[in-house]
């Protein structure tokens, strides 16, 4: 299992990779939205960051929930409440000790944010969200063919570039309508960014 330090260089590497993405985002944001995905990423990820110290690390249940509370609470807007609940529905999925642990647990549990995602946005895949990333992944995660992190990390990737040709059924990008084809979707681009370098510095600790 994880340890503390290690979740840190996690945690760290992954707003790392969301602060270099951000004028990337934001232009995404501004083809179809309003422009500011970028900086709202980078802004929760940074107060993640900064509150990484304070964390008291017990279980990776509190963990989890700590970021999306963090994320919630700086983000701001539809992704604020879209990631933040992901990572506290995770969380408070989990097991409160480590020791319980399991991959098929972890996974269970993620399945609980990521309902908690289709709720909140009243949503599901091929409506161009963040959800056209993070579904895939889950339910790969969930097949029995033996994956390692690579794999997930490019499959996320494949599965973002999906977007592109989906037409936009929700959030603001929806008031566009057939316009909203032909571009990638930011949430889906975030989503896959922050599953990819969580995967890279897990290969790396
Ligand atoms: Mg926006």
């Amino acid at each position: 299992l994880i340890t503390s330090e290690q979740l840190k260089y996690v945690l760290s590497y992954t707003a790392s990779a969301v602060d270099e993405l951000k004028d990337e985002l934001n232009a995404l944001d501004r083809a179809i939205g309003d422009g500011d995905h970028g900086h709202n990423m980078s802004r929760g990820f940074q107060l993640v960051l900064k509150n990484i110290d304070n964390i008291k690390y017990q279980s990776l249940s509190e963990v989890f929930v700590f970021v999306g509370t963090t994320l919630m609470s700086s983000i701001g807007g539809a992704a604020g409440a879209l990631y933040g609940s992901l990572f506290i529905q995770t969380g408070k999925s989990l097991p409160s000790d480590d020791k319980e642990l399991t991959l098929d647990i972890f996974v269970g549990a993620f399945e609980q944010g990521v309902g908690a995602i289709k709720e909140l946005g009243h949503s599901d895949v091929n409506q161009k969200t963040m959800l056209d990333v993070i579904v895939p992944v889950l339910d790969l995660l969930r097949t029995d063919q033996k994956i390692n992190l690579s794999m997930i990390s490019d499959y996320a990737k494949s599965q973002s570039q999906l977007t592109v040709n989906m037409k936009a059924e929700k959030g603001r990008a929806s008031f566009l309508g057939d316009r909203s084809i032909g571009h990638l979707d930011p949430g889906a681009r975030s989503s896959q960014v922050i599953i990819s370098s969580i995967c890279k510095a897990l290969t790396l600790v």
